[in-house]
């Protein structure tokens, strides 16, 4: 029989949330580090932290096209100036601007000693090498002062940040080639069940492919650790043993199906004879109530329910964050989302539920719709989702228009 769920391990999702980011920062982690290219480091984890090599902008940088002036010259109008030369981003001036002149500039040049503003050419009237200034600029109007984004030396990107496209860029512009990150942890995927077959095998009518090792895979590489899809453990205690076994060689064991209340649902069975710590067996949410969090041998493991929206929901709410965690990164907050309900909702569920649904922004604020669906086995009604609707345990009764919580689904 399976271990029945303990009324006094189960948490709210809030709770348990703070438990697996309390469990994993007490374990003291210190991910191994090693260097990358910038062109292989995209969604990797900053491992040191990165200062400006020099300032920037490394000069006071015009932003658009014009006249680089004394903006006391300009203060009446029209104020005539004389031009004294042009600059094109990748030229300096070799002069100084004095009173009653300016220097037409392109974006991206260095503004010439003397000027501390650009006057758009929008703004002015050409005639020789007169320009007449018919709007007054203020001091640095149109102008990045140099050390305004980032003074030298200062720190730019902290460790334990994600490098996404952006941050990429930026440290490609503080001059590096390559990075320190964290060594990204290994994941293992055991899928239990004697009804799951492997996805190249044609099932028997009553069989089930093995879907969750391959979303769990892809959601386990998006959270920036490495897949490793064991084989499939049957409904047998000595195989799953031994199974378990293997997959705690890795950092993170990740184990599907088997940990409800059936005859047939051995996880935690199996997992208590073998010493482990269960920190939580059980969230009040819905999909994933049956959700398992434990350490055995050192390692970590979650017991995710086999039914598929489950997996990926649980996954998606504590999973993530400890692979996150494990990997280095600092703790990223979820982030929730408001939209407007498009149709009243009652639901009796105690329970804090994700629902699959869709949210588009129609008029003005964005309006979120539930997907039709049959429950957390159907795949097909999560593919249709964009978003899981949040609803807390204790509103049960929401109107349409009322605004509710949504959880953009990641890709
Ligand atoms: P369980 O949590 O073992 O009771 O499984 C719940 C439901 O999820 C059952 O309908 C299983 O057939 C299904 N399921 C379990 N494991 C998998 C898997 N690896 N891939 C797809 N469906 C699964
Ligand atoms: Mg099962």
């Amino acid at each position: 029989m399976g271990t029945p769920l303990r009324p006094d391990t189960i948490l709210t999702y809030e709770q348990a949330l703070s438990v697996v980011h309390e469990k994993l920062r007490q374990a003291n982690l210190n991910p191994a580090i090693e260097a990358v290219l910038l062109e292989g480091a995209r969604g990797r984890v900053l491992g040191e932290e990165v200062r400006a090599d020099r300032a920037y902008p490394p000069f006071h940088r015009a932003i658009r096209d014009g006249y680089a002036v004394r903006a006391a010259d300009v203060n009446r109008l029209p104020a005539v100036l004389q031009c004294v030369g042009e600059l094109r981003a990748g030229q300096h001036f070799p002069g100084k601007v004095g009173p009653g002149q300016c220097v037409s500039i392109m974006t991206g040049a260095p503004l010439p000693l003397g000027a501390d503003a650009v006057v758009m050419v929008e703004d002015t009237q050409i005639q020789a090498d007169r320009v007449s200034v018919l709007r007054s600029a203020a001091c640095w109007e149109n102008v990045v002062q140099q050390g305004a984004e980032a003074a030298g030396g200062s720190v730019v990107l902290r460790r334990g940040g994600r490098l996404g496209a952006g941050e990429l860029g930026l440290l490609a512009m503080v001059g590096r080639k390559q990075v320190v990150v964290f060594r990204q942890p290994p994941v293992s995927i055991l899928p239990t069940g004697d009804e799951v077959v492997p996805v190249d095998q044609q099932p028997e009518w009553f069989q089930i492919r093995n879907s969750n090792a391959i979303a769990l895979a892809a959601q386990v590489a998006a959270a920036g650790g490495i897949p490793n899809p064991l084989p499939i453990a049957p409904d047998r205690a000595d195989r799953l043993r031994e199974l378990i076994r293997e997959g705690l060689r890795y950092d993170l064991l990740l184990l599907s199906g088997g940990v409800s209340t059936g005859k047939y649902d051995l996880v935690e069975e199996v997992l208590s004879g073998m010493g482990t710590e269960f920190f939580f067996q059980g969230v009040a949410i819905r999909p994933g109530k049956p959700l398992v969090f434990g350490r055995l041998q050192e390692k970590f493991f979650f017991g995710l329910p086999g039914n598929p929206v489950s997996t990926f929901v649980t996954f998606e709410l504590f999973v993530r964050p400890a692979i996150a965690a494990l990997g280095g990164a600092a703790p990223e907050p979820p982030l929730f989302l408001r939209a407007r309900l498009a149709r009243p909702i009652r639901l009796k569920l105690g329970l804090r539920a994700f629902l699959p649904a869709r949210v588009q922004v129609m008029s003005a604020d964005p309006v979120v719709e539930l997907v039709g669906w049959q429950g957390s086995g159907d795949l097909v009604g999560l593919a249709e989702a964009n978003c899981f609707l949040v609803i807390p345990p204790d509103q049960m009764d929401l109107a349409a228009g009322d605004w509710v919580d949504v959880l953009p689904k990641p890709g």
